[in-house]
């Protein structure tokens, strides 16, 4: 139905004989704004989509990985995305890495810990729609619990992050001379005589035991963590609009993050206002629905691409963008920075503290023009 529309706006006047028999259709249809881009577009600028589907799935006895990073999308210099599935009792392998790792879980449950340097633990268990935040360096696991495990996403502040080569529990002790781990540990021989021949990474197991038995003994002597996790349904929006509301999580709300994020939810017809980060880079994950982004690049550049389920985008700072509902469903979209605190640029907002006179003389909107803009960010155009 889109191509067909976009032929009807566009195929007509331009004398195109575009015929789609040659071409990639499942493609064609997902992408209108790319085969028949807006006249608006204009320039060379480089992709700034990439879909999950693309990419190789590390298959596992207990789930499944598969990641985006600045290899596959090159302009995402400081954020790469991995998804990953954890069947009931599957475990991410303990590990540790030299980047924060940001994650929100799209379904299910799943049980996490962590050690920081204070030698302090935690143990929580998190379920649909909520987030985990773990500070580089602190060692982690993931597993999945309840009914049919977990699956999420999760963000890295390094875009060249690569999940299969971390730090892992047991690749550290294979390549530890024997001798000094029974050295470390006070131990003999025989204690690590059944450690695995290589790495884990994801593979089944029994699920965990009760959360506070866990939680009582990893906090003996050092006490616990900070927290690690985030239940996004118990916070009130920060802004609610006809057109869709947004909650934000960063360093004012959760305390131990580094990387700011924003839930969107945009109703059917909605629009996520035109604005910039003046901050950070923004990572974006498609949940649920379908999109469309302008990004406006400066210097005349601008170019539109279309989202479906599962698709990552990223947005350099500065750089002018609007999220689009497109489909008959509401979109959730994740955006993620690498930067404790979220901020945002409105283009209404500019205008609306600008004098009129001043707007009036660049844009020629007439005398009534800023009344109707919201004097408060509105995030979401209204409906
Ligand atoms: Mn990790
Ligand atoms: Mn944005």
């Amino acid at each position: 139905m889109t191509i067909i529309y976009y032929l009807a706006i566009v195929g007509l006047t331009t004398g195109d004989d575009y015929s789609s028999q040659f071409y990639n259709q499942a493609l064609d249809s997902a992408n209108p704004d790319s085969v028949w881009p807006p006249s608006s577009d204009n320039g060379e600028q480089q992709s700034f989509k990439y879909p999950f589907s693309f990419t190789h799935r590390s298959l596992y006895s207990a789930g499944w990985a598969r990641q985006v990073n600045v290899n596959d999308l090159p302009i995402a210099k400081n954020i790469a995305g991995v998804q990953m599935k954890l069947i009931a009792g599957g475990i991410r392998e303990m590990h540790w890495h030299a980047s924060d790792e940001w994650a929100y879980v799209i379904e299910g449950q799943c049980r996490v810990t962590i050690v920081s340097p204070e030698a302090k633990g935690r143990v929580a268990d998190i379920k649909q729609s909520d987030l985990w935040f773990f500070p580089s360096g602190w060692a982690h696991s993931i597993q999945g619990i309840g009914k049919d495990g977990c699956f999420f996403i999760l963000a890295f502040n390094k875009g060249d992050f690569n999940d299969f080569d971390k730090f892992q529990l047991t690749d550290y002790l294979i390549h530890t001379p024997h001798l000094v781990t029974d050295l470390n540990f006070a131990t003999t021989g025989r204690t690590f005589a059944r450690l695995p021949k290589s790495k884990l990474y994801i593979f089944p197991s029994q699920l965990p035991g009760p959360l506070e038995k866990e939680l009582a003994a990893v906090a003996k002597g050092t006490g616990l963590t900070p927290p690690i996790t985030f239940d996004t349904t118990k916070i009130e929006p920060n802004v609610t609009r006809t057109g869709g509301s947004v909650k934000i999580i960063d360093r004012r709300n959760f305390p131990l993050t580094t990387m700011a994020s924003a839930i969107l939810t945009i109703n059917p017809g909605g629009m996520r206002e035109m604005h910039w980060h003046p901050n950070a880079d923004e990572w974006g994950y498609l949940v649920r629905g379908q999109a469309r982004i302008t990004t406006f690049a400066a210097n005349g550049e601008a170019r539109t691409m279309d989202f479906q389920e599962g698709d990552v985008s990223y947005v350099p700072r500065a750089m002018g963008h609007y999220i689009q509902n497109t489909g008959n469903t509401t979109v959730t979209f994740l955006e993620v920075f690498p930067t404790p605190y979220f901020a945002d640029m409105s283009l209404a907002t500019w205008l609306a503290h600008t004098p009129e006179q001043l707007v009036d003389a660049h844009l020629h909107t007439g005398a009534r023009f800023l009344d109707g803009i919201y004097k408060e960010k509105a995030v979401f155009r209204p409906l």
